[in-house]
């Protein structure tokens, strides 16, 4: 799937120590849907920034895990979402994986139709249209330049979280006016 192998980003996330960061977030740091900031673009990381990518990523992971914990779900989470206005994503699914400074250079002209559901407002599902496939070119944690070539749920998952560094969410995305569906 991933050229790198990225074990690299796994143990960035579980070396570190998130108690000796003064930028630790919890749960009610996320931001929900309405705050003006999820509607904003976020600007790309710079190489200076690598070191503060990884307690980023630590926020991120620790954050992701409380929403599993309390939802039930949460494979992807887009820096904006913890307000933190910067061109990165972590993806936790059968590995973690960083994202920095993402494009997306390529995507099928094949559609699917799918409930998605975001961190952002997590009792809702909203009715979207996806690419079926589609290549991504980023940076990892090492700044080394990596394409990706994704399908399916991970497709869906790629757009849902790119989307959200340009300010975009699901919503905005809904198919039309019944597309919205509230989970217990
Ligand atoms: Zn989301």
């Amino acid at each position: 799937m991933n050229s790198s192998g990225n074990t690299g980003a796994y143990a960035t996330a579980q070396n570190f120590t998130p108690a000796k960061t003064k930028t630790m977030k919890k749960l009610e740091d996320l931001l929900l849907l309405g705050n003006p900031q999820l509607y904003e673009r976020s600007e790309p990381v710079s190489e200076t920034e690598l070191p503060l990518v990884m307690s980023w990523v630590v926020d991120l992971h620790n954050v992701m895990e409380e929403i599993r914990a309390k939802y039930g779900f949460g494979r992807g989470i887009a820096a904006p979402q913890l307000g933190i206005m910067k061109r990165l994503i972590y993806i936790n699914t059968d590995m973690p994986l960083i994202i920095i400074n993402p494009e997306i250079t390529g995507s099928s002209s094949e559609m699917f139709e799918v409930w998605d559901d975001c961190m952002c407002l997590p009792n809702l599902l909203v009715r979207v249209r996806r690419h079926r496939s589609l290549t991504l070119r980023y940076l990892d944690e090492n700044w080394q330049e990596q394409e990706w070539f994704v399908e399916d749920d991970l497709a869906e998952l790629v757009q849902h979280e790119y989307d959200h560094l340009d300010g975009i969410l699901c919503t905005m995305r809904a198919i039309d006016g019944k597309s919205f569906k509230w989970r217990r």
